[in-house]
């Protein structure tokens, strides 16, 4: 599989006021704390560029499959997801992805990357009730519950107190 183009040459948007109409396939890469944009399957991107009086307007929306490790028992869990993005570059200031249409061909990889990472929560659960891990032995507590009591580890040592009649 190759990989998804994001390179697009905005020749005729620029200068013929025509829209690019964008409909890719391919693999996208994308790492980020705990998840990945999933190996074995392909990224869809569609949607369009063009151009209105100083600005370029990129309208995309990308469909793919992340893994990702649940943030309490790292158990790897494929999500699909969706990205939509709509985003304004102005022809004559800077802009935050190194996008110069002065350049035969721009590439929207940096938008793509910001906005899915944007889009992907610091906190992964693979339900919301995970149990996790065991502090003491690290056994997964979901389909399994070990001999090392939860109430042991959530307990206050002095808790021993409340039990003796004075
Ligand atoms: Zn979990
Ligand atoms: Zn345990």
């Amino acid at each position: 599989m190759s990989q998804l183009n994001t390179i697009f040459n905005l020749d005729k948007v620029l200068n013929t006021n025509s829209d690019l109409n964008i409909d890719e396939k391919g693999l996208l890469n994308i790492k980020y704390s705990g998840t990945a944009s999933s190996n074995n399957s392909n990224a869809l991107m569609t949607g369009f560029i063009t151009r209105d009086g100083d600005y370029v307007l990129i309208e995309l929306s990308i469909y793919f499959t992340v893994d990702s490790e649940c943030s309490r028992c790292l158990k790897i869990s494929t999500k699909d997801k969706n990205t939509v993005i709509k985003e304004k570059i102005y022809l004559k200031s800077e802009n935050d992805y190194d996008i110069d249409f002065k350049e035969e061909s721009i590439d929207v990889q940096p938008i793509i990357s910001e906005k899915i990472i944007d889009s992907m929560s610091l906190i992964n659960l693979c339900k919301i009730d995970c149990n996790g891990l065991c502090v003491v032995c690290g056994v997964e507590q979901n389909s399994t519950v070990c001999k090392h009591e939860e109430k042991n580890l959530k307990e206050s040592p002095f808790s021993s107190l409340s039990e003796l009649d004075l």
